[in-house]
């Protein structure tokens, strides 16, 4: 703390660039300040420090972090707790641009692995974000001793001695009920279950957090499809299980299928308590496909769902600039299946008509010949069969699904039904003219080897590779657009992946290797080394990342507009 004070007294006054000297760690009280790296002036992205604290001295009990799992959990509700503690607590921001910020990654409704704070056997550390404090351009020397001296180390110490022991409990203990219904699930066949009493309904089309009026249903079961869990710490938890197969939500419209499908997709990852959702859990591999037309596409084989093009383009290594609505659904679901998806969701409202149904009057006036697209409708089945990928899917308009589909419910009134029964007498009484044209079989899925020069994110002499936000990209000359992943939940999982493609890019691709094998390598190196390995700044504040499914990261590297496959 001396020396820190003796350098701040030095500096007291002169231009914001000396401020540089404070790079360093510094022993403040008992524990340690890292100060990894400093703004470039008052308004540019705040300075990176980490607060590291030995675990002797916070007196956590292994208890609480050692299984990995817990481990996610206790990292994110100290990250939650610090930023509570930073919101409630005032500090004179009187001072030039961000002069007296502090920030710590605040986690959203989703609880993810990611770098704010990190504990091992020996210590816990934070990562937090500060606006060192000037006047116009001129060093504020005792604000910022201010600054780091007190006020850091009070809201540190605040959070690991006077935290909510119960709250840690609870969170902890949900996480240990949340990962025994994913193993039972994956256990008993079941590729997602939603419990009892979940509020499904969000807040707004822009809010993640739960709708809380005196008109929100929750979530009940129909008891043909209901189950019971047994988890730890409570008893046993009953909802509804849905199994491997092919299965419709229909139902009229705004009778809340959407926003059943809506928590299914988030399911993949675990939530917080009151969320709504904490007891909907979907196998970790669900991906929600949808179009996405103008999408570009690399070599993708799209054959089993769409062949015989004009001017006889290749299917089986399809490539545009511009994909159409059904071309890139298609891929979208190819890619999922490529990078290891067993669960594929579906919402009519965000996918292409032509891709979906084809009913036997069409058939009969536009002939199988003339028609590229196989339909989804035909091709379901035999994704199960071959591929064992099952199908959730949202469908009111179309009955022609209950033909191929294992388990029907129909939402009404924002209620689940079983009406898998009464569809299917009417799929029988009904005499249906449609032909199946999906052939017997699925179709390969190619696996594809990306190639090296592939990644050039030189942008005139200086690389570029940017997270803006949560849905773009700054890749070199261009934009990655991710709009369309939407599971992807948290700008961090965004800045993630940023770093990981570069990180992929550098060490891992080598013109041999086929892309699911990268990832993979990528996220055993990040298993093993922690998600901090992809940061530039490794071993120092690496910047506030969290980590997405392989799923996104692969989705991510098919956007990429120069991505080349050989
Ligand atoms: P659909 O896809 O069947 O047309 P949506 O899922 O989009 O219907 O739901 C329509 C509206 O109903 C949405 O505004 C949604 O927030 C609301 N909603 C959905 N589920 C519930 C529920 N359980 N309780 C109250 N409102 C709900
Ligand atoms: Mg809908």
């Amino acid at each position: 703390m001396e020396k820190l004070r003796k350098k701040l007294h030095k500096i007291d006054n002169r231009g914001y660039k000396a401020y540089k000297d404070l790079e360093g760690t510094y022993k403040v009280e008992n524990f340690f300040l890292h100060i990894d790296h400093i703004q470039a002036d008052p308004f540019a992205n705040p300075s990176r420090i980490r607060v590291e604290i030995p675990n002797h001295i916070t007196k956590f009990e292994k208890d609480w972090y050692k299984l990995k799992s817990r481990k996610i959990a206790f990292e994110d509700f100290f990250a939650r707790e610090l930023a509570k503690i930073i919101k409630s607590y005032s500090i004179n921001k009187n001072g030039s641009g961000k002069s007296g910020l502090i920030l710590i990654d605040k986690p959203g409704q989703e609880i993810l692995p990611r770098t704010a704070v990190k504990i091992t056997d020996q210590k816990i550390e934070f990562r937090l974000s500060i606006g060192l404090p000037a006047r116009g351009r001129k060093i504020l020397g005792n604000q910022a001793l201010k600054l780091l001296c007190d006020h850091i180390p009070y809201i540190i110490k605040k959070a690991i001695f006077t935290f909510d022991k119960n709250a840690l409990l609870k969170h902890l203990k949900l996480t240990d009920q949340q990962e025994a219904i994913r193993k039972y699930l994956d256990e008993y066949g079941y590729i997602c279950f939603i419990g009892n009493n979940s509020i499904l309904p969000r807040k707004s089309g822009i809010s993640n957090k739960p709708l809380k009026n005196n008109q929100v249903i929750p979530f009940k079961s129909p008891s043909s499809l209901e189950i019971e869990i047994p988890i730890p710490h409570s008893q046993p938890i009953r909802g509804m299980a849905i199994p491997k197969g092919i299965t419709l939500i229909v139902g009229g419209g705004y009778h809340g299928k959407s926003t059943l499908l809506k928590a299914i997709e988030r399911g993949v990852y675990n939530h917080i308590s009151g969320d709504g959702r904490e007891y909907v859990i979907t196998n970790p591999t669900a991906f929600k496909v949808r179009a996405e037309d103008g999408r570009r596409i690399e070599k993708v084989n799209i054959s089993p769902f769409i062949n015989r093009l004009p001017f006889d383009k290749d299917t089986t290594r399809f490539s545009t600039e511009d994909a159409s609505g059904s071309t890139s659904q298609a891929a979208n679901i190819i890619e999922a299946l490529e990078a290891g998806s067993k669960v594929l969701l579906i919402d009519e409202d965000t996918s292409a008509t032509n891709f979906m149904i084809r009913d036997g009057r069409m058939q009969a006036l536009v002939g199988k010949e003339k028609e590229p697209i196989t339909p989804f409708i035909d091709k379901v089945k035999q994704l199960y069969k071959d591929l064992r990928v099952s199908t959730i899917l949202v469908i009111g308009g179309s009955g022609d699904y209950f033909d191929v589909a294992d388990n029907i419910i129909m939402m009404h009134e924002y209620k689940p039904k079983d009406v898998t029964k009464k569809a299917k007498e009417i799929s029988k009484s009904f005499k249906n003219i449609r032909i199946a044209e999906g052939g017997e079989k699925f179709g390969e899925i190619t696996k594809r080897i990306i190639k090296q020069q592939s990644f050039n994110a030189y942008r005139g002499r200086k690389e570029k590779v940017d997270a803006k936000g949560l849905t773009t990209i700054v890749y070199g000359t261009n934009n990655i657009d991710l709009s369309f992943l939407e599971q992807l939940v948290d700008p961090s999982q965004t800045r993630a992946i940023a770093n990981m493609i570069k990180y992929l890019s550098k060490k891992l691709v080598d013109d041999t290797t086929i892309l699911p094998i990268l990832i993979d390598k990528l996220y055993e190196h990040i298993e093993e080394k922690g998600l901090e390995v992809i940061s530039p700044y490794y071993k120092k504040h690496p910047g506030d990342l969290a980590l997405p499914r392989k799923l996104e990261f692969s989705a991510a590297i098919n956007r990429l507009r120069t991505l080349q496959v050989k």
